[in-house]
């Protein structure tokens, strides 16, 4: 079994803890946070150990009734892998800490990339993760078309991406985010950093991403236009993407028109908390003119980096290859 420790138990962290716990193998050892909050109750309440993740602060949670099992540093030795799911930036400070104990760990898409030796997506670049002792998952963006553009590469070639990314203002657990009443190109420059990210994982990949922030908090939009080495029909391309893990292709049947709907369907499914792990792509929106292929695809931010977390933990303990993570992982979470 492969003993997991997740630092920072947040939006992200707490939904890997779950996803870790439901694998086969692997164990939680615990999870580390910084004040008794909800999620601190909660945690216990699922059964995770609780380390403290500040020592000057941990006096706090005994003051809250919470009890800890010891201080981050300990969660750490303890660890085959941490992941670290703290808040952007602080996954770099912590760096040390990992060295220190021989700890190899998973950071967040918030860290620059050079905080790893790789970014990471199963899909995409699984095999360069094997073995490293740091490793970032790209962003919930950089995930969600790095998922689409690895098929679309593999199958027909990619000449240029352009994509608008219409992104949530925060999460629904964030009450100081916004806009509130206003679209904003986010950033108003242009390309926005997401290209350059998707570089991280295709660094051969001709690509432009324009960003807004609007008032949602469900989840991502993205207006996607590919140009490809070929001039496949939509049909093919829509049942290339649907026979991808990681998409759901949407069917015009269900009648989903946008990220409302989306979430109300994964509610109805009982997923846990609501998650789409998956790229959401509308099939009636797969067009091709020529060689340009255009979708739309929601990103739900909160959980679709989740699964991934999973396979770069089998990754870095070099435990298994992709094709078998990823069947593990989706099997395990119900993908
Ligand atoms: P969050 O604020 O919801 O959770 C962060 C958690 O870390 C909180 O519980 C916080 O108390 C804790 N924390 C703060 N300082 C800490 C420290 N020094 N040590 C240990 N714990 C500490 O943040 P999040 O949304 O889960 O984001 C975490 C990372 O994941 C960031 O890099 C972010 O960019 C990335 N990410 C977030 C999303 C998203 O939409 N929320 C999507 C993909 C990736």
């Amino acid at each position: 079994m492969i003993r997991v420790g997740i630092n920072g138990y947040g939006t992200i962290g707490k939904r890997v803890a779950d996803a870790v716990r439901d694998q086969p193998d692997m164990d939680v050892v615990g999870v580390a946070k910084t004040s008794p909050n909800y999620e601190a109750e909660q945690a216990v309440e699922r059964g995770y150990d609780l380390y403290a993740a500040i020592e000057d602060r941990s006096h706090k949670f005994a003051e809250a009734g919470i009890e800890t099992a010891g201080l981050v540093d300990d969660l750490v030795a303890q660890s085959d892998v941490v992941v670290d799911a703290t808040p952007s930036g602080v996954g770099a400070q912590n760096r040390a800490l990992y060295e220190e104990y021989d700890t190899p760990a998973i950071y967040q898409g918030g860290e620059d990339a050079d905080v790893a030796d790789v970014s990471f997506n199963a899909r995409s670049n699984y095999d360069d993760a094997v073995g490293a002792e740091h490793v970032r998952v790209v962003s919930c963006n950089t995930t969600g078309l790095s998922r689409l553009l690895a098929p679309l590469r593999e199958a027909y070639g990619v000449e240029k991406v352009r994509a608008t990314l219409v992104r949530r203002g925060g999460d629904p657990s964030q009450p100081s985010r916004g806009p509130i009443n206003d679209a904003l190109p986010d950033p108003i420059s242009i390309p926005s950093h997401h290209g350059p990210d998707v570089n991280t994982i295709f660094p051969d990949l001709d690509i432009d991403t324009l960003g807004l922030k609007v008032p949602t908090t469900l989840m991502h939009m993205h207006a996607i236009n590919v140009t490809l080495a070929a001039e496949p029909d939509a049909a093919e391309v829509r049942e290339l993407l649907g026979e991808q893990s990681r998409i759901t292709v949407v069917d015009e049947h269900l009648g989903i028109e946008g990220t409302g709907q989306l979430k109300e369907w994964a509610l109805d499914r009982g997923r846990p908390r609501g998650d789409l792990w998956e790229n959401c792509l509308w099939g009636e929106s797969v067009t091709t003119e020529g060689s340009d292929f255009y979708c739309f695809q929601a990103i739900h931010q909160e959980s679709d980096v989740v699964p991934e977390n999973v396979d770069a933990i089998r990754a870095v303990t070099d435990s298994a290859d992709a094709a078998e993570s990823v069947a593990t992982t989706n099997d395990s979470l119900g993908i």
